[in-house]
């Protein structure tokens, strides 16, 4: 292959080839091992072209389509399929990354598009380098069972035209059919902590051929505890491997835990696709807790407001929401922490198919969803730390449809709506 890549006779190109940078030769080299014999003809004309030189040193930030990745042609067919036209800024800076085998921490929310900006390269190095043991290579932690469906489901529409098998891992259910699936080896795990660690002391999983970690939402890993398992997790995996590390904020702590599980790390930050300013409009009601629910519910009903997606800060709160807003006719699930897996799969899939009008949710429940052309966030109240309110309107303005947030805003929670109007660098209109 490396012949392939022998310096043409032009100056113009001699250039270029001085200047192919070893990320580049990577993604080239990635191309020619690729599996698809449609890819490897690409791959073979690109190389005997004369502009390929020149195409193979051009700087990563001219990317704007997802062949320019050289992903190969079942990946390309897959992005094709479920209509992403060009990658968003988190791919666009990450997949490279991760295709060079590099660790990566990145500081990216949901809505970003950054599932498929790991779960893209991922697979491309999965099915460039096919090994004949089942043991897997991929290892995905996420923090909540909802999230693991999600990224689990991403993968699997990603890898529809590979033969790339993956298992889901988490807690709630029952173990048997993810010991089944584990046993019939798989390439790549998908896992909430805790269960995993529970396979991984049953011997039912065995870590030592992973290539690649990811950790998900790292910062909301830490928040819930699942720092003993990950490092227990951690000490599992062979000491050579990729670490992709991804979480909404880089606060100190993460920046620490980087430092300890990744080596010589790209960072990259994004502004979230959905960003605040750009694609949501905020709107603040100042509002006595009591006159909170009355509120709520008239601007639902009277308002029209098709189908919104509700965050109260506790458990019991969400229930006793969704009990109200159920006695005013309105049609109502709640999602959180003591709701079984089926409860909460129900709920959210009712809710995507428009069963549902008003989901109550707390935010570890809400954390990742995935729900398209939501066009209401409300917080019924709002979150104790400010980052959780951009988490919160993640779910609206996404795929860039625009959307409302509402906050209901009681007095002895002005401090709180000040730090978000900080982090936000501007204040929230209040509502007439
Ligand atoms: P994520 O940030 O991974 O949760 O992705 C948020 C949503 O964006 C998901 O519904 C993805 O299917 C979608 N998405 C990811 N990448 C793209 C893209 N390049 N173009 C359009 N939508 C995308």
């Amino acid at each position: 292959m490396r012949g392939s890549v022998r310096a043409p006779r032009s100056s113009a190109s001699r250039k270029a080839i001085i200047s192919l940078t070893p990320g580049t030769l990577s993604l080239l080299l990635q191309a020619h091992r690729c599996r698809c014999p449609r890819h490897r003809r690409s791959a073979f004309i690109y190389s005997r072209a004369t502009p390929m030189a020149a195409w193979a040193a051009r700087p990563l930030r001219s990317i704007h389509l997802f062949k320019d990745f050289l992903l190969c042609p079942a990946l390309l067919r897959a992005v094709e399929e479920l209509g992403y036209t060009e990658p968003t800024p988190i791919q666009i800076q990450a997949i490279p990354v991760v295709l060079e085998g590099r660790d990566l921490l990145a500081a990216a929310q949901t809505g970003t598009g950054k599932t498929a900006a790991f779960a893209l390269p991922l697979l491309q190095r999965l099915q460039a380098h096919p090994q004949t043991q089942r043991a897997p290579r991929v290892l995905v932690l996420v923090p909540t069972r909802e999230l693991a469906a999600q990224v689990s489901d991403a993968f699997r529409v990603l890898a529809r035209h590979l033969p790339v098998r993956g298992a889901l891992v988490f807690g709630g259910v029952s173990p048997k059919p993810q010991i089944q699936a584990l046993s019939a080896g798989v390439d790549l795990v998908i896992a909430t902590p805790g269960r995993l660690l529970d396979h991984l002391q049953a011997r039912v999983i065995d870590l030592s051929h992973i290539e690649t970690l990811v950790l998900d939402e790292a910062d909301r890993m830490l928040d819930m505890g699942f720092i003993r398992a990950i490092r227990r997790i951690i000490a599992a995996l062979p000491k050579k491997r990729q670490n992709l590390m991804f979480s909404a904020t880089l606060p100190e702590e993460i920046r620490t835990l980087a430092r300890t599980w990744l080596v010589n790390p790209a960072v990259i930050d994004v502004a979230p696709r959905n960003a605040p300013a750009e694609l949501v409009d905020h709107r603040v009601y100042h509002v006595d807790t009591s006159g909170k629910h009355p509120l709520l519910a008239r601007l639902i009903i009277d308002g029209g407001i098709r189908q919104s997606l509700v965050f109260t800060r506790t458990k019991h709160g969400a229930n006793r929401l969704a009990e109200r807003l159920e006695k005013d006719g309105l049609s109502v699930a709640a999602i959180h922490g003591n709701k079984s897996q089926g409860a909460r799969t129900r709920a959210l899939e009712d809710f995507k198919q428009g069963r549902i009008r008003v989901l109550v949710a707390t935010d570890i429940a809400a954390r990742g969803l995935d729900i398209s052309e939501l066009p209401h966030v409300v917080n019924f109240e709002l979150p104790h730390v400010p980052e959780d309110y951009v988490h919160r309107i993640g779910r609206t303005g996404r795929a860039g449809s625009s959307g409302e947030a509402i906050s209901l805003v009681s007095r002895d929670e002005r401090d709180r709506l000040r730090a978000i109007e900080k982090l936000l660098g501007r204040a929230i209109p209040v509502a007439a």
